[in-house]
C-alpha cells in the first residue's frame, strides 16, 4: 500500500467504509499526496492533455466569447473575469490576447482564478503575470460584481457519489478494505447520499448513477450571482446530457487508463460531466443554454476561419499541426462530440455566441 492508501485505510477502520466523493477527494486533494498537489500534470510528457494545450485557437475564441457576452452586458466598467480550474493559464492568456480587440474589455476585467493546486498557481503565477491575477479556493471569496466565468474541464475533477441498482433499490459504491486492499462494495443498506436519487429514474438492475453534489452546488452558486450582478458563464467538459445508466469514473495516468482504487494520488481520476443536472440547478436563478457539442460551439466561433488565417502564415508542417489540432478539437471521432458546452446568462441578455440557436431552459414563474 501507498502511503495514501494506508492513511485512507485507516481511515476506513475508524469510521467504516467511505464513498467514492470521499476517496476522490482525497485522492486529488490530500494536502500532501493529493494528486493536484504535487506535480503539473498535462502536456505529451504529463498524464493528459486539455483543449487550450492543443491549440491556442481554443482560448482565442473563448476569449472573443467573453468580449461579446461582455458587450451584452452592457460593457460594465468594472467586472471579474473568473476561471475555474485554470490549469497552466493557458486559455486565459489566448483569451487576454484575443479580446485586445475591445481594449476596453481588458481594462474592466479583473481577474480571479479558482484554483486549489499550489503547483499550477505557481505556473499560472508566470503565465499570467502581466495580469495581475488574484487566487482563491472556491467562488464564494470572489468579491461582488457582474461577472463573465469560464469553466473548461473543471467540473470533470469534482468527487461523485456513485450508486448501482439492486433488487432492493439504489445501493451507493463504497471503498472499504479487504485483505489489506482498497475494494468497492455495494453498501448494504441506504447510505444518507442515497437520498440524492430521490428524484431519479428507477433505472433496471445493475445501473449505474453517478451525482457530484460539488458541480449541483457551484451551478446554483453561479447561476445566483449572475442573476443577482448580471454576466455569464461558460461551461465545457466531457459528459452527457442524459444519464446512460453506465459508470464514467476512471483514472488516468500517462494517457493511460488505470484501476482508480490501487495507488490514489498518482493519477487523475475524473467523472463525465452530468450537464442535465447543471442545467436544473442553473436555470432556478438564470437563462441555460444547450449543452451543445464542442465541435458545434466552435464552428459558430469560426475556428475552420482562424484555422486558415492561421494557415496562411505558416510553414508547410506548422500548418499540418494547425489542421491536426483543428480536427482534434471539433471531430466526432475525438473532441468535437463527447466535450460539450453550456452557457448561462442573465434571463435579460439575448443570447450569446454560439448558442443561438441552441436550447433555452429558465424557470418560468406563474
Ligand atoms: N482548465 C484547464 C485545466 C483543467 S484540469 C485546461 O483546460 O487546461 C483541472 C483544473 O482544475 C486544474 O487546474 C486543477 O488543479 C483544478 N481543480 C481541480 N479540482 C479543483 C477544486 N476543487 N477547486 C479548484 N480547482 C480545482
Amino acid at each position: 500500500m501507498t502511503p495514501l492508501s494506508r492513511s485512507i485505510a485507516r481511515r476506513i477502520s475508524l469510521q467504516g467504509p467511505i464513498s467514492i466523493a470521499d476517496f476522490m477527494a482525497e485522492a486529488l486533494a490530500h494536502p500532501q499526496h493529493g494528486y493536484y498537489m504535487g506535480k503539473d500534470p498535462f502536456g505529451r510528457t504529463g498524464d493528459f492533455i486539455t483543449a487550450p494545450e492543443i491549440s491556442q485557437m481554443f482560448g482565442e475564441l473563448i476569449g472573443l466569447w467573453c468580449a461579446e457576452v461582455w458587450r451584452l452586458m452592457g460593457s460594465p466598467a468594472l467586472f471579474n473575469l473568473i476561471e475555474l480550474g485554470p490549469g497552466r493559464g493557458t486559455l486565459m492568456q489566448d483569451a487576454l490576447r484575443a479580446a485586445r480587440v475591445l481594449p476596453d474589455f481588458a481594462a474592466a476585467a479583473s481577474i480571479h482564478l479558482i484554483e486549489t493546486s499550489p503547483v499550477l498557481r505557481d505556473i499560472q503565477a508566470v503565465t499570467l503575470a502581466d495580469h495581475r491575477p488574484a487566487w482563491h479556493d472556491d467562488l464564494s471569496h470572489v468579491p461582488d460584481g457582474p461577472l463573465i466565468v469560464i469553466a473548461n474541464e473543471f467540473f470533470d475533477a469534482l468527487p461523485v457519489h456513485q450508486f448501482i441498482r439492486t433488487a432492493d433499490g439504489w445501493r451507493e459504491n463504497v471503498v472499504t478494505v479487504n485483505d489489506d486492499q482498497l475494494v468497492l462494495a455495494a453498501a448494504p443498506a441506504a447510505t444518507a447520499a442515497t437520498a440524492l436519487l430521490a428524484n431519479r429514474d428507477a433505472g433496471a438492475e445493475g445501473d449505474i448513477a453517478e451525482i457530484c453534489p460539488a458541480a449541483i452546488s457551484i451551478s446554483t452558486a453561479l447561476a445566483g450571482r449572475i442573476a443577482e450582478h448580471g454576466g455569464g458563464a461558460l461551461v465545457i467538459d466531457y459528459g452527457y446530457a442524459e444519464p446512460a445508466g453506465i459508470a464514467t469514473l476512471q483514472a488516468v495516468r500517462r494517457h493511460e487508463r488505470h484501476d482508480f482504487l490501487s495507488d490514489p494520488g498518482a493519477a487523475d481520476l475524473t467523472a463525465h460531466v452530468n450537464f442535465q443536472d447543471l442545467q436544473s440547478a442553473a436555470q432556478e436563478h438564470a437563462a441555460v443554454y444547450g449543452p451543445i457539442s464542442q465541435g458545434d460551439f466552435l464552428r459558430n466561433l469560426g475556428i475552420e476561419l482562424r484555422a486558415q488565417q492561421l494557415t496562411q502564415r505558416a510553414t508547410a508542417d506548422q500548418q499540418a499541426v494547425i489542421e491536426s489540432a483543428c480536427r482534434r478539437l471539433i471531430d466526432p471521432a475525438e473532441m468535437g462530440t463527447l466535450f460539450k458546452a453550456l452557457a448561462c446568462c442573465h434571463p435579460d441578455m439575448p443570447p450569446p455566441p454560439a448558442f443561438e440557436n441552441a436550447a433555452i431552459s429558465a424557470t418560468t414563474t406563474d
